[in-house]
């Protein structure tokens, strides 16, 4: 995916959750995005903030978000009711611009015009730009009803700006036995046949299923994103 692609499903979301670290505790904020080009996703605050403050030290930010967050609701069995949409997170790294770099950039990117303009009447704002400019994401696409394909997940997972993802799921190893029974269990219709069996990642969702079913151990945990 383009960095344009993953900024227009963020901002199809619109309203993100945005983290950083402070000290040894996790700090999140309610956050929008301020436009991307070729070199990132631009974010802004205000240099007096905690926030600002905390990105300019740490330089690592955490970002997601839901298309669609409604109240989860369930049946009279008490099957959860999960309206289908995607979950978006991002891992990355953050790159202070000063005020010069933003009204440079803004001369061709219209998405940096809005910086400029809270530049001008928000002095704090002059000093509370950044550029995501290295990241990693995971797009979880859900359709748990199976109303628009025959499976419940597609997961996208990708980077940019150099930085290395790990792909979806668990691994299955060479101690395989061809039993079948991970792929009997698995709801998510992501384990196919083969020597030996092996997980479709982007339908994965690492639920543990075929872990805890295995009677030889075959099955590796998976790695963070
Ligand atoms: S349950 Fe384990 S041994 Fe059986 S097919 Fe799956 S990975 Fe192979
Ligand atoms: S972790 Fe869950 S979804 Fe993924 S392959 Fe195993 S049983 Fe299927």
């Amino acid at each position: 995916m383009t960095i344009k692609e993953i900024y227009e499903k963020f901002e199809a979301v619109g309203v993100l959750t945005a983290s950083t670290v402070c000290g040894n505790e996790v700090h999140s904020r309610i956050m929008h995005l301020n436009g991307y080009d070729e070199k990132g996703i631009y974010i802004r605050t205000m240099w007096n903030k905690p926030y600002g403050r905390q990105l300019k030290e740490t330089g690592k930010i955490t970002l997601c978000g839901a298309s669609d967050a409604r109240i989860l609701g369930h049946n009279e069995d008490g099957v959860p009711d999960f309206p289908g949409g995607y979950a978006i997170r991002l891992i990355g790294e953050v790159q202070y611009l000063d005020e010069d770099e933003i009204r440079r950039r803004a001369k061709t990117n219209e998405g940096l015009k809005t910086a400029v303009y809270d530049m001008d009447h928000y002095p704090a704002m002059k000093k509370g730009n950044f550029i995501i400019n290295r990241g990693k994401f995971d797009i979880f696409d859900y359709d748990f009803e199976c109303i628009n394909r025959d499976h419940k997940v597609l997961r996208t997972r990708g980077s940019f700006g150099g930085m290395e993802y790990n792909k979806v799921g668990p691994t299955i190893t060479d101690k395989c036995i061809k039993c079948g029974v991970c792929m009997k269990n698995c709801t998510f219709k992501a384990i196919k046949e083969g020597s030996p069996y092996s997980v479709i990642p982007e339908r994965c969702d690492d639920c543990g299923t075929c872990i805890e079913n295995c009677p030889v151990d075959a099955i590796e945990l998976s790695k963070s994103m």
